[in-house]
């Protein structure tokens, strides 16, 4: 059979045996579109039915939530965990906690999880978890009677050497701290099982800057191959969350402006560049929505729908908020105004349609499984200062990231250079992701 029959065949199991998970097809064909030449490369892989175990996560687990709200009501939400693939290391991998959370997005992330903890070099499988609960609205102990019923199930699947959840979108310090607690409770042992702790009780310095501090990182990088910097750039970004935050914070340092931001209402273009400790005090300390930063701030305009922010003239585009924001349209967009380069910061913010005109365009298009993969790297230094019984510096681990995030750059590209697509991160990012995990599989035999 050729390559691309494997290839074919392996996606059309994958749409028979997991009907209905539109988001998980999609990350599943990205990379499998990408995958012929290595398989012609080797055929050890395609003989080893490699491919088609790689598709398959190891365990999914789903269970019951039930919890109390304030009003004595009781309420029942449903929380999974997708083990994917742990070829590489223990799973390793965000809970997201939204309304919009169901198995094939879990899927599509624990998927992509796998790829991304490859390529940072770190010995981590990949996983990734949530539940269907909407913490916006909730009042502090109704979060943490949630979060403890999720936590009294999970804690039977995971361990700090099985699988070591982090947080992910609805999922920050307070919720990790709850979690946390619970587990530590009911198991009697305080070990790193969760990463994004709290800096007093086993956290990593940097692990809060890390995925924004990554992504800029590695597109610094990338404008720097194309002879170019931050300086003097004007840069869109999406989202107003962990990742949007710490983006602009670095871009702020890199002499870039950023004059973006949004959240699932609308968004917000301050032309004199973003007041970022307005929005962290908004976001963070009063929880409050972006559209308030136009009260305060005349310069600056607030326009409902989310969307709507590709449509503001900048010359770097960093998606930050979820799945699938930025389509075909929004890069058309984005390309007639002069936009050279797009990192994702979410996972998998451009459709398929986006990334096509992006790459026909030449525009530097760097992919979520690289350009987010500070957040996890940072986790993994969390692990491994957790086993050692030692705190790093600021300095230290910002260098780590730093470090980690160049060679995620030069690996991709070489990856692309070495299989006959230079200058595609797509395929370079997916192709050397999977190498690695594809080999471990190879050596640990039929499991
Ligand atoms: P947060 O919960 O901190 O922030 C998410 C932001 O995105 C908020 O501004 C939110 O707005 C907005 N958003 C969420 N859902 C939607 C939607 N359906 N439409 C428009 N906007 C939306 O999450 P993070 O910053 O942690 O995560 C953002 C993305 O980055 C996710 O894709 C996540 O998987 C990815 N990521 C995160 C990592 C991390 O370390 N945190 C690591 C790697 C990837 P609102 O407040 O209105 O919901």
């Amino acid at each position: 059979m050729s390559a691309n029959s494997v290839i074919q065949s392996v996606y059309e199991q994958v749409l028979s045996r997991n009907p209905g998970e539109a988001e998980f097809h999609q990350a599943v064909k990205e990379v499998l579109d990408t995958l012929g030449a290595v398989l012609e490369k080797n055929p050890q892989y395609v003989e080893a039915n490699i491919l088609e175990r790689f598709v398959e996560p190891e365990r999914q687990i789903i269970f019951r939530v039930p919890w109390q709200d304030d009003a004595g009501n009781y309420q029942v939400n449903r929380g999974m965990r997708v083990e994917f693939n742990s070829a590489l290391g223990p799973y390793k991998g965000g809970l997201r906690f939204h309304p919009s959370v169901y198995l094939g997005i879990v899927k599509f992330l624990g998927f992509e999880q796998v790829l991304k903890n490859s390529l940072t070099g770190l010995m981590m499988g990949g996983g990734k978890g949530g539940c269907d609960f909407d913490p916006k609205g909730k009042s502090d102990n109704e979060v943490m009677r949630f979060c403890q019923s999720f936590m009294t199930e999970l804690c039977r699947h995971i361990g700090p050497d099985t699988d070591i959840p982090a947080g992910d979108i609805g999922v920050g310090g307070r919720e990790i701290g709850y979690m946390f607690g619970q587990y530590k409770r009911i198991r009697n042992e305080f070990t790193g099982v969760l990463t994004g702790k709290g800096l007093e009780w086993g956290g990593s310095l940097v692990r809060t800057e890390a995925t924004g501090y990554g992504l800029v990182y590695i597109m610094d990088e990338a404008l720097k191959a194309a002879g170019k910097s931050f300086k003097g750039l004007n840069v869109a970004i999406s989202g107003s969350g962990n990742v949007a935050l710490f983006a602009c914070e670095k871009i702020n340092q890199l002499g870039g402006k950023v004059i973006t931001m949004s959240d699932s209402n609308g968004f917000i273009h301050d032309p004199n560049g973003i007041d970022l400790d307005a929005v962290k005090q908004l976001k963070l300390v009063e929880r409050k929505r972006i559209k308030e930063y136009a009260a305060t701030h005349k310069n600056a305009t607030y326009s409902d729908g989310c969307t709507g922010v590709w449509t503001v003239k900048c010359d770097v585009a960093l998606p930050c908020a979820t799945q699938n924001e930025l389509d075909g349209e929004s890069a058309k967009t984005l390309v007639s105004n002069g936009c050279i380069a797009s990192g994702e910061g979410a996972n998998m913010p451009t459709t398929p349609e986006g990334v096509e005109v992006f790459q026909k365009a030449g525009v530097i298009f760097i992919p979520g499984k690289a350009a987010n993969a500070g957040g996890v790297a940072v986790s993994g230094l969390e692990m491994a200062q957790n086993s050692q019984r030692l705190s790093w510096t600021f300095e230290k681990a910002d260098a780590e990231l730093k470090n980690i995030m160049v060679t995620i750059y030069k690996n991709i590209s070489s990856a692309a250079d070495e299989y006959g697509c230079a200058g595609d991160f797509v395929a370079g990012a997916n192709i050397a992701g999977f190498i690695k995990v594809a080999n471990a599989m190879l050596a640990q035999g039929l499991v």
